[in-house]
This record gives structure tokens, sequence and C-alpha cells, in this order.
């Protein structure tokens, strides 16, 4: 796209937002504008998590509606495919390409919390790989497809290289790209991300970045993902975590410093976990220098494949 080759032309690299359904309709208000004034930052495009079940599946669709037509953001669609009636996949899916949305993030989805363990629906999938599958025999090319990737394990396999194993199958059933699940130890990823290359997977991996907001939701999602915490972070944030200005100050230098090695190392594109909030993720992309210069911004982004497009 035009945006792309802007900031390619301009050595920067590339960065997306992620954003979830709200629980009231005052919070889907409050996003609508905080998406709108985001826009203005420049993601190459925007995530709409998926809110299994109910209520908040049906938001996802409308979101990935508004993003496209009102707010013209290119976007991703999450969805996954435990306790879901194959009919409401479909109507997902059919709901997503009357958007004109061309990105779905295929996902197995968390198991439900009053079960131990997760059981497949009857007739209905196992792995996020069926769910690949399963889009690109109804829909062939029309999605890119991307899955999730785990550098550090994820809540039920710690298993890294068995997860390597299990992320090939994902793109050989037809997956485009990869996002990874949060995490903070760079050396860890890079060194995960060599694993994934010499497994033959080439597809574009696009790094998780979960800006810091404040002390205690930083430590509950290291805490709930399990992810590495190099010891120079807590000794840095340790001393603040009762400031939160000062927390988001200390934390947005250590994103900042991670997505540097990040970008060194040849990752051109960065995807935001907003929380729904703008402000930890504005200062980090600030600081970085990567914001494109929007004095012409796009009216509407044009047609853009992130597979083929990056890295
Ligand atoms: P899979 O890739 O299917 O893997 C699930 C488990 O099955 C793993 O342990 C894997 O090793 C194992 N497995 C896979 N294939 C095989 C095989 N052939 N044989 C044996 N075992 C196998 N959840 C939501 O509800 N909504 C969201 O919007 C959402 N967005 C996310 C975005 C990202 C970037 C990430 C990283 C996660 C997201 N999740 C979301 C959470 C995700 O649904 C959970 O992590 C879920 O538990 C695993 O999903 P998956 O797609 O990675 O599953």
């Amino acid at each position: 796209s035009q945006k792309l080759a802007q900031a390619r032309a301009e050595g920067k690299p590339t960065f997306s937002f992620e954003f979830f359904p709200p629980k009231t309709a005052q919070g889907v208000q409050n996003l609508y504008d905080r998406m709108d004034r985001m826009h203005g930052l420049g993601p190459l495009f925007i995530d709409i998590t998926w809110g299994a079940g109910g209520r908040h599946s049906q938001l996802t669709c409308e979101m990935v509606k508004v993003a496209q037509a009102v707010y013209g953001l290119e976007t991703c669609m999450h969805l996954t495919c435990t306790d879901m009636e194959k009919t409401k996949l479909d109507d997902a899916l059919k709901e997503a390409y009357n958007a004109g949305c061309t990105n779905i993030l295929a996902l197995r989805g968390d198991p439900p919390r009053e079960r131990e363990k997760w059981e497949a629906t009857a007739g209905g999938f196992r792995y996020a790989k069926d769910l690949v599958k399963y889009i690109r025999d109804r829909y062939g090319n029309h999605f890119d497809i991307g899955v999730a990737g785990y550098s550090e394990g994820c809540e039920d396999n710690g298993d890294v290289d068995l997860l390597i194993d299990h992320l090939k199958e994902k793109v050989d059933a037809g997956a485009t790209f990869i996002v990874t699940q949060m995490f903070y130890d760079t050396d860890l990823f890079l060194e995960w991300v060599r694993k994934v290359r010499a497994k033959g997977i080439d597809i574009p991996i696009i790094p998780g970045i979960m800006p810091i907001h404040t002390y205690a939701a930083f430590m509950r999602r290291a805490n709930w993902t399990k992810c590495h915490i190099p010891e120079h972070w807590m000794k840095a944030l340790e001393p603040v975590k009762n400031d939160d200005v000062a927390v988001r100050e200390v934390g947005k230098d250590l994103v900042v410093d991670m997505c540097r090695k990040l970008i060194d190392a040849g990752i051109l594109h960065l995807h935001f976990y907003t929380m729904n909030l703008a402000q930890a993720t504005r200062m980090v992309l600030e600081d970085l220098d990567i914001v494109p210069d929007l004095e012409s911004p796009l009216e509407r982004p044009l047609p853009w494949r992130p597979s083929l497009a990056l890295n």
C-alpha cells in the first residue's frame, strides 16, 4: 500500500494496533473515538479480538465493519473456533467478507474457565489449523490468514519446540502470517524466530508488543502469559512501582529499547497490544520516531497483503 511504501521509503518500520470489544455501550463509543484519534498515528492495520460467545462476538463483527467503513482502517478480525458452531463461524466470516475485511487471525480460543481441560465441541474444530483449513477451503485466497505464535510456550503447552511443530502445521494448512504472544525478553524471542525459520517457516512473523500502563497491569499480564521478565526490567520498574507516571516513562524506555533491538534484527513490523488505551503506545511510537509523516493522510488505505508486504 501507499502507507507501507511511504514507511519503507523513509526507512521506517510499520506498526499495527490491537483493540478488544468493550463491555459497555459507552465503552464502545469511547473506543471508536480513540480508534479515530489513533488512526492519526498511521497504523498499517488494526486487529479486533474475538470476544467469544454471544454479544461480544457480535460486537467484534460490528467493530470490524465500523473500523473498515467509517474509519477507513484496514482491519484484521480475530476468530476462535472453540464453543462455536459452524453456523456461527460461517456468519462471522460472511460478515467480515461483506465488510471488506481481508484478514483473519485464526485461533483455537482459550479453554472455558469452568473446565480444567479443553475439549473440542461436537462437530466443531479441535485446533486452530482446522479453522485455517476451513477458511481456505471456503474462501480460497480472499483472506490473509494469521495464526498465533508463542516464543515462550502457551497456557497448555510449555514445550516451545513442539509448539513450533504445531505452528508449522498451521502454516501448511494455509496461514500467511504469524502474530506472537506478548514477551519482554527479546533474546528469547529472537532465538525462537531463528528456530521457526530453521523449521522452514518463512511467512512474516509479527511480534506482539505490550506497552506498560501501570506496574500492576504489567505484572498481571507477565504472570498470566508466564513470559520471562529480564532482571534489568524489574530493577528499573520496582523502585517506581507506586508512581504511575514514572512507571509509564521507565516502561516506555524499556519497551522502546526492546523495539529497537527487534528492528535492528530485521523485524520490520511491530504489533501493539493497546489494551484499548492510547497513551503508552503513543509514547513508544513517538520515541521510536516511526510515526509516518501524515501531513496528507490517506482518505482510505489501499488494499494490501501483509503476507507479501511485511518482513
Ligand atoms: P492451537 O494452535 O490450535 O494450539 C492449541 C494447543 O493445541 C497448543 O497446546 C498446541 O501445541 C496444541 N496442538 C496444536 N496442534 C496439535 C496437534 N496436531 N497435536 C497435538 N496438539 C496440538 N483468544 C480469544 O478468545 N480471542 C482472541 O481474540 C485471541 N487473540 C489472540 C491473539 C494472539 C496473538 C494470541 C497469541 C492469542 C490469542 N488468543 C485469543 C488466545 C488463544 O485463543 C489461546 O492462546 C488458545 O489457548 C490457543 O490458541 P491457538 O490458536 O494458539 O491454538
